[in-house]
């Protein structure tokens, strides 16, 4: 400190000073005040500086009429926060807190009875000054960019309470169970509570990807719920195949941040045989969702599908539809829950793979969104035009995979 220059205030300032001496302020409170004012010092290093540049004391009232002595208090803060967080796995962290406005409005009538420009709120500094303390008392990183824990002091209450934020994974799922959804659906009679129709489980599906991938995963961070995000989602009787389709796991209040990925992907191996296979484990972050949800990649799926049709026929449609966009009004199984409009997509590629008497089985890709049994059936018309259409004869389908979301080409 002793080779830094002298700390010197212009005229005003001075003045201000003078005035600010007449009232019962601590240091930190009376540094303040000049707080804006030369950078690299610490506001009790400011009044230090300031007092002795007018010959006198630096004041240091215990009864400080801005903060009412919180600055003094700020190692029973650390102590609150530190008890708050206690239980948790925390690295990163931020620091706010709540005052009377009354509070925060004295200081600022006292910037102008005094007459400074130059003085920075109680509040950023005394979040700053505590997220300090509480970085040298525990080792964690302060800042305001993914903290695991948000702390706010409550300072008229004189209580700490701490927000737990979620972890994130990442990886891709294989889906190999016609029977089982992509996330938890609530029954739809009782929403959840339970009740009679769902043996009182409260969902319409016994199980669900989610759960089966969430189980060791909540076991192991010790969390209070999850929240998975797929990038776009299958039929419930479609299997998910290929490399598999990446998605988001959110895991709310995690005691555990930490974890053993490869145990983890070691048990789901054991419990999910057969239904779930998961691949790509890794720890990410909020954005990650935010990517996943806004991607929009082409899929590739193999659909067998059931109608009488010539093997001509069939090559003679798939090329037209190729050839031009098809048009899609939201399907009626899905009316309930999306707009009613028209989407134009893309067949991408198509392919007669085999065909028997009354079956046959294609290789599609396809833009993103593009509905493909209705394409296939042509949904009353909804779809124009769909396979049905262009061969001229009914068909429906009999099974749909999803082969590959090509988010990442692969070679
Ligand atoms: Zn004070
Ligand atoms: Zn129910």
């Amino acid at each position: 400190m002793s080779d830094r220059p002298e700390y010197e205030l212009p005229a005003p300032a001075r003045v201000a000073a003078g005035k600010a001496l007449a009232r019962a302020l601590c240091a930190e409170c009376f540094g303040r005040l000049f707080g804006r004012w030369g950078h690299g010092w610490t506001n009790p290093e400011r009044a230090e500086r300031i007092a002795a540049a007018l010959g006198v004391p630096v004041p240091a009232s215990p009864t400080c009429e801005i903060c009412a002595g919180a600055f003094d208090r700020l190692d029973v803060w650390v102590e609150r926060v530190v008890r708050a967080g206690t239980g948790f796995e925390w690295h990163r962290f931020t620091c706010g807190s709540r005052w009377e406005p009354e509070q925060l409005a004295r200081e600022e009538s006292i910037w102008v009875e005094i007459g400074t420009e130059w003085g920075e709120s109680l509040r950023t500094a005394f979040n700053r000054e505590l997220g300090k303390r509480v970085e040298l008392r525990t080792g964690a990183a302060g800042g305001p960019d993914h903290p695991d824990l948000v702390f706010l002091a409550d300072v008229a209450v004189g209580r700490v309470e701490a927000t737990v934020l979620p972890v994130y994974f990442r990886g891709r799922y294989r889906k190999l169970d016609r029977t089982l959804p992509q996330t938890r659906w609530p029954c739809r009679r009782c929403r959840g509570r339970g009740c009679a129709t769902c043996g009182g489980t409260g969902k319409t599906y016994s199980e669900s990807v989610e759960e089966v991938v969430a189980g060791p995963f909540l076991e192991a961070t010790q969390g209070e719920g999850t929240r998975f995000h797929g990038m776009g989602r299958e039929d419930i009787d479609a299997r998910m195949l290929g490399r598999g389709r990446p998605f988001v796991l959110e895991i709310l209040r995690p005691r555990r941040r930490t974890v053993d990925l490869a145990g983890i992907a070691g048990a789901l191996a054991a419990t999910a045989a057969g239904r779930v296979e998961v691949g790509d484990l890794a720890t990410t972050d909020a954005e990650e969702v935010v990517r996943v949800k806004e991607a929009a990649p082409e899929k590739s799926y193999r659909v067998g599908v059931l109608g009488d049709a010539e093997v001509a026929k069939v090559n003679e449609a798939l090329d037209l539809a190729t050839a031009r966009a098809i048009a899609q009004r939201t399907p009626t199984r899905v009316a309930h829950r999306r707009a009613d409009r028209v989407r134009t997509r893309r067949i991408v590629a198509a392919r007669l793979v085999e065909a028997s008497a009354g079956r046959f089985t294609l290789d599609l890709r396809t833009e993103a969104g593009t509905y493909v049994k209705e394409w296939v059936e042509g949904d009353g018309g909804r779809t124009e035009p769909s396979l049905a259409a262009l061969v001229g004869v009914p068909l429906k389908v009999d099974y749909l995979d999803v082969m590959e979301i090509h988010d990442t080409e692969v070679g």
